[in-house]
C-alpha cells in the first residue's frame, strides 16, 4: 500500500477521529468512520505496512501467513463474506487438528481417547465457568490422565499460554461454531486489501507514543508530529497498553490494570520447504511428542504445498523466539528428524520464522485472560469520558484473539465514537 500522507506531508492539525493502529480493528473502525459527511478521519500505523499481526509473505506465487491463517467460526465470521467479493478465494478443506499422520506413536484408539479426554476436561471448564469460578484451567485437568501434556501443548496454540495461566471463564467464553476455513491467497493479503480503500487517510510510519487527555480536545504525539483529536480510538495490542508503550496522560489506571489481566501468549510459526512432499499426506497434522507440552504441531503440506508448517505456543516460543530463527528451525526439524527419520534434515529449508514476542508493535501473538481476570476484557471496553476507545482482539467478548473479533471491535468502537461525537461534527 501506498502511503497517502509520506512522512514529507506533515499530519493535520486537527480531526475528529483518529484511529490508531491499522490491523483488522482499526481497519474495521476506519471504514465504519470514512466516509461520513462532516467527519474527518486519520488511521496512524507504526509499521511502514498495514495489517498488523495479519500478514501474508508471499511465496513462490503462495501466500504464506506469517500472522492469522484461519477463518475461525468461518460460518459466523464477519471477514469471510469479505474475501471472494476482493477477489481472494476460499478454502473449505477440513483442518487437520483432529489426526495423526502416519498414527505417529498415537494409535487410532489412542486418538479417540485423547478427543474424548479433552471434551471432558472442556466439560469440567464449562461446569466451572457456570458456577461463576474465574480458576486456573489446569486446576480441571484430570491429574490421572496421560494426556495432560499434549493438552497443555495445544494449549499453547490455542491461548499463546499453558492451561495454569488460562482462566476458566474465559476459556469458556470463547466462541467456537467448529467451522474452519482459510483464504489460498492468505488471510494477510485479505486483511491488507481491506485496508486499501483507506488509502487516503492512511499515514505509516506513525508510531503513537503519547496521548494527552488533559485538554479539551486530545492530543497525540506521534513520530511524525503532533496533533488534535475530538476522538481517538487506540487499537495497539493489549501489551503496549499494559506497557505504556502508548502513554495516556494522565493514565486510565482501569485500562493499565486490565490490559495486565489480559496478556498476550505468544505463538510462533515455522514455514519450511520439504523435499520429496508426496510421502507426506497432504494437509495432515503430526504431534512428534505426547510427553511434553514443550513440543510443536507440524502442519504437513498444507493447502497440498511440498511445505510443512510448525507451530510453537507458550513458553517454548518465548525461548525458541529469544534464540532466533535459525534455533526456531533447528528445533523444527529436530523434532522431525527424532520422529521421522534423520534424513529429514535433509530435506528441510528454512523459509521463514516469525518473531511477534520480540516485534516491538505486538509484544505477543493473541490474548488469555490471566485466572481471575475475565472481567478485563469488559472493562477495556468501557470507554473514558467518551472519548477515548479500545478495541482489538483483546477486547473482544467471545471471538477475542482472533482477526473477525478484532474487526467487529473496530466496527463497535466506530459506532460508538460516532454516538458521542453525534450532533457535533462540523
Ligand atoms: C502466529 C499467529 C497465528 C494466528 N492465527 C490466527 C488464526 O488462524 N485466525 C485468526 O482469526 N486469528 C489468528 N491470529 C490472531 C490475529 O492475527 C489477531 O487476533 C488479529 O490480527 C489482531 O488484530 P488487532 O487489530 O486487534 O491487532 P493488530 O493486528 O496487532 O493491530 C494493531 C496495529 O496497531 C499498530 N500499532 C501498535 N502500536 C502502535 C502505536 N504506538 N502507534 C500506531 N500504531 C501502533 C500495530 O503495528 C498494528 O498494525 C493469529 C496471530 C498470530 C500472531
Amino acid at each position: 500500500m501506498t502511503d497517502a500522507l509520506p512522512a514529507a506531508t506533515p499530519l493535520p492539525a486537527e480531526v475528529d477521529v483518529v484511529v490508531v493502529g491499522a490491523g483488522a480493528a482499526g481497519i474495521g473502525a476506519a471504514r465504519k468512520l470514512m466516509g461520513r459527511p462532516g467527519l474527518s478521519v486519520l488511521l496512524l500505523e507504526a509499521r511502514d505496512r498495514i495489517g498488523g499481526r495479519a500478514l501474508t509473505l508471499p511465496f513462490r506465487g503462495e501466500g504464506l501467513d506469517l500472522g492469522c491463517g484461519w477463518l475461525h467460526s468461518a460460518d459466523d465470521n464477519v471477514l469471510a463474506g469479505l474475501v471472494e467479493p476482493e477477489g481472494l478465494t476460499i478454502d473449505r478443506t477440513e483442518p487437520p487438528w483432529r489426526s495423526q499422520a502416519f498414527n505417529h506413536e498415537t494409535t487410532p484408539e489412542e486418538l479417540a481417547a485423547f478427543g474424548a479426554a479433552f471434551a471432558a476436561f472442556e466439560t469440567r471448564v464449562a461446569e466451572a465457568a457456570q458456577r461463576g469460578e474465574d480458576r486456573p484451567a489446569a486446576e480441571l485437568f484430570d491429574p490421572d490422565s496421560p494426556w495432560n501434556p499434549r493438552m497443555d501443548a495445544i494449549s499453547g496454540a490455542l491461548n499463546g499460554a499453558r492451561f495454569a495461566e488460562v482462566s476458566t471463564l474465559d476459556y469458556d467464553a470463547y466462541g467456537d461454531t467448529g467451522v474452519n476455513w482459510r483464504v489460498r491467497e492468505g488471510y494477510g493479503r485479505l486483511v491488507a486489501a481491506l485496508g486499501r480503500p483507506l488509502e487516503s487517510i492512511t499515514a505509516t510510519g506513525c508510531a503513537v507514543y503519547r496521548i494527552d487527555r488533559s485538554g479539551p480536545t486530545l492530543r497525540l504525539e506521534t513520530r511524525r508530529g503532533g496533533l488534535q483529536a475530538r476522538a481517538v480510538i487506540l487499537t495497539a495490542p493489549n501489551s503496549l497498553i499494559a506497557s505504556e508503550a502508548v502513554r495516556i496522560d494522565p493514565p486510565v489506571p482501569a485500562w493499565l490494570e486490565a490490559a495486565s489481566g489480559v496478556p498476550l501468549g505468544l505463538a510462533s510459526k515455522v514455514h519450511m520447504t520439504v523435499n520429496g512432499a508426496e510421502d507426506f499426506p497432504p494437509d495432515s497434522q503430526l504431534w512428534t511428542r505426547r510427553d511434553t507440552a514443550q513440543t510443536g504441531g507440524y502442519h504437513l503440506r498444507p493447502f497440498g504445498r511440498p511445505m510443512i508448517e510448525a507451530y510453537f505456543g507458550a513458553d517454548l516460543a518465548w525461548g525458541l523466539e529469544a534464540e532466533g530463527p535459525a534455533a526456531m528451525f533447528d528445533f523444527a526439524v529436530s523434532e522431525l528428524a527424532a520422529a521421522l527419520g534423520s534424513g529429514m534434515r535433509r530435506r528441510l529449508s528454512l523459509v521463514a520464522a516469525t518473531e511477534w514476542g520480540v516485534d516491538p508493535f505486538s509484544r505477543g501473538a493473541y490474548s488469555h485472560a490471566l485466572p481471575g481476570h475475565a472481567g478485563d476484557r469488559a472493562r477495556l471496553r468501557q470507554s473514558v469520558e467518551d472519548r477515548l476507545f479500545l478495541a482489538g482482539e483483546g477486547t473482544a467478548p467471545t471471538y477475542y484473539g482472533t482477526a473477525h473479533g478484532a474487526w467487529m471491535e473496530g466496527e463497535r468502537a466506530a459506532e460508538a465514537a460516532l454516538a458521542a461525537l453525534k450532533g457535533s461534527v462540523r
